[in-house]
């Protein structure tokens, strides 16, 4: 609904029209606030994660007041995470709206991570009057915005008249969901919110996406080629990536996957994507299946640090040829040779590849399948006793082997995930059973995505999330458990408590007074935080307390948080990345 402004002549019917013959023709208006929120709202989008401040405080009171949700943060960046993780739940670009200069740079951080990941995603942030901006005369929270979002994101726009409000977030939209998706910067300036202009004027400005995600159909030469690739493998691997869980095409995939008889890895945010307890998921052979595959397929999958740029070590000896499924061109080659690019979306491609399989496609050869298997089983059987101990101090086995179980009964909640070791162990401890339900710390390895995460999780599925945290991790989002018992969403924080980063045990070898700088406050209370806002707070030493206390909080949809206290000796550097970590070989005092 747009706005009738206050100066429309009192005998004016708030639909414009005029009660009184003999009076002039009233002009119903509308304004640069009511234009961006109608314009959001035309394209379907209702909810809007941000921080208020100057000049953006009436906007997100306004998008309230017109039906919107608004979810208002303690801290821009993680604003932004949520919004880039509704993005990647929900396919329509998150919005995250900051302040300007210092609000922008912290929703920047999001942002950038959001492209990173191929999250769409649109960072809105007030800026002040480009006048003063241009000339550099020092204006409040004075900062070219514009300027420096530009190499940090896929496209950046400004609007500087109401009139080009409804084509400015149609740019966005479309910039931020089409092709590869990803981060959007929008700068609107102050004085754009206060622009008034005519409503049904101000109506017709309005731009609705048309499709702003189109299939994207793999040329037929291309999918002959990669179908000749498959054909002559006789240790083929499929690697499922994150791009495969944002495009929603989960029973393609799925149907794809067991037509092709083909062991699949899922990276791990692909995972439940097929459940992960699938006959074919060579998830627990990982590294035999990196080393011995003969072709690898990629669906919507990097090639990346996270796969070890698809050579070295990890990759074995064996010659490999790879075929890759992306919607973005460029992606090809990028790190190997691309034997098969198959350039689309990852619906239209698989759908390609199954007519062509046709009815009689030869699954991979047994000794394939069952080398994969058989390690499998094994891996899993060897791990089964570990994550089953109840000891006191808790191990990261101990605690996650409880956190499994809770996942596993209830599939349909989100889990995140962050942390050095608390996030490389519940990576391949807890098994995933249903598409889009873990979230942790994606391309960059980042940490803080924590609370957004959950937060955007609660609110974008309604089911409960359960927010599995190292300490560390946990510090750099924390105080949003006060935006969490706010909105009384259903979240369940677990804190892996081992009184620092990577362990605890460090010590400062010059035995002065400061500690040494990986760690925290012995037996920090962080259960506390929680009920000093009204949730609730469990103190737990054992997996069993674990089980109790995340039972109950899910059960109840009540916000916890458990401060699991784990063995501060457990931990390892930089877990499973220490060799991304460079140490010194020069001999300490
Ligand atoms: P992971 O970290 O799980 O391996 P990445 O983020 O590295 O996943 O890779 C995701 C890939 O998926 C990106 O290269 C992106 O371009 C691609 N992608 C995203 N959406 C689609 C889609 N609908 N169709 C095809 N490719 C997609
Ligand atoms: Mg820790």
């Amino acid at each position: 609904m747009a706005a009738v402004a206050t100066d429309t002549l009192p005998n004016t019917q708030t639909d414009g029209s005029s009660v009184s013959e003999a009076a002039p023709e009233p002009k119903a208006l509308t304004d640069g606030f009511h234009l961006v929120i109608d314009a959001l709202k035309l394209n379907g989008i209702h909810t809007i994660y941000g921080v208020p401040g100057i000049p953006i405080t009436d906007l997100g009171r306004l998008a309230q007041a017109e039906g919107m949700r608004v979810l208002s943060f303690r801290h821009g960046q993680h604003a932004g995470y949520a919004a880039s993780v509704a993005g990647y739940l929900t396919q329509k670009p998150g919005i995250c709206l900051t302040v300007s200069a210092p609000g922008f740079l912290n929703g920047l951080t999001a942002l950038a991570n959001a492209t990173t990941n191929c999250f769409p995603m649109i960072l809105i942030s007030g800026s002040s009057e480009r006048e003063i901006v241009d000339l550099q005369q020092g204006d409040y929270e004075e900062m070219d915005q514009l300027a420096i979002a530009k190499p940090l994101c896929k496209a950046a726009y400004r609007v500087l008249h109401a009139e080009d409000i409804g084509i400015g977030i149609a740019r966005a939209i479309r910039a931020a969901v089409s092709g590869r998706p990803g981060g959007v910067y929008l700068d609107l300036p102050a004085q754009l919110f206060a622009q008034v202009m005519d409503e049904e004027a101000g109506r017709n400005s309005l731009v609705e996406v048309i499709d702003p995600a189109p299939a994207q159909i793999p040329a037929p030469d291309a999918v002959d080629r990669a179908l000749e690739v498959l054909k002559g493998a006789k240790r083929p691997l499929i690697i499922l990536g994150k791009g495969a869980a944002y495009a929603q095409v989960d029973e393609t995939i799925q149907a794809f996957v067991e037509k092709s008889g083909i062991p699949y890895l899922p990276m791990s945010m692909a995972k439940g994507l097929l459940p992960d307890t699938h006959p074919q998921s060579a998830g627990a052979a990982r590294s035999l299946a990196l080393k011995e595959s003969d072709v690898v397929m990629m669906i919507g999958a990097r090639l990346n640090w996270l796969l070890s740029h698809g050579k070295g070590k990890t990759w074995g000896e064996a010659p490999k040829k790879f075929v890759q499924i992306d919607i973005e061109p460029r992606e090809m080659d990028s790190n190997v040779e691309i034997a098969a690019p198959l350039v689309g979306d990852i619906g239209s491609c698989l759908t390609a590849l199954m007519d062509g399989m046709g009815d009689n496609w030869a699954s991979p050869p047994q000794d394939w399948i069952d080398a994969i298997r058989t390690k499998v089983e094994t891996n899993v059987a060897r791990m089964a006793p570990k994550l089953q101990n109840n000891n006191v101090p808790m191990d990261f086995h101990g605690a996650l082997g409880a956190l499994r179980t809770i996942i596993k009964e209830r599939p349909d909640i989100t889990l995140v995930n962050e942390g050095a070791n608390t996030l490389d162990f519940a990576r391949s401890i807890i098994d995933m059973y249903q598409p889009r339900k873990r979230i942790d710390v994606g391309t960059w390895g980042v940490m803080g995505i924590g609370m957004g995460s959950a937060i955007a999780a609660a609110v974008e599925t309604g089911k409960p999330v359960l927010a599995i945290e190292g300490d560390s991790a946990f510090g750099f989002s924390g105080m949003e458990i006060e935006t969490i018992c706010r909105y009384n969403l259903p979240i369940c924080v677990v804190v892996f408590n081992n009184n620092g980063i990577y362990r605890g045990t460090d010590v400062n070898p010059t035995g002065g007074d400061d500690v040494a700088p990986t760690v925290f406050v012995k037996d920090s209370r962080y259960d506390q935080m929680m009920t000093a806002f009204g949730g609730k707070g469990v103190y737990a030493t054992s997996p069993d307390d674990v089980t109790r206390a995340v039972n109950e909080a899910l059960d109840s949809g009540i916000p916890t948080l458990v401060n699991a206290i784990i063995d501060e000796k457990a931990g390892t550097e930089s877990g499973r990345i220490g060799n991304l970590n460079p140490q010194s070989v020069v001999s300490k005092k």
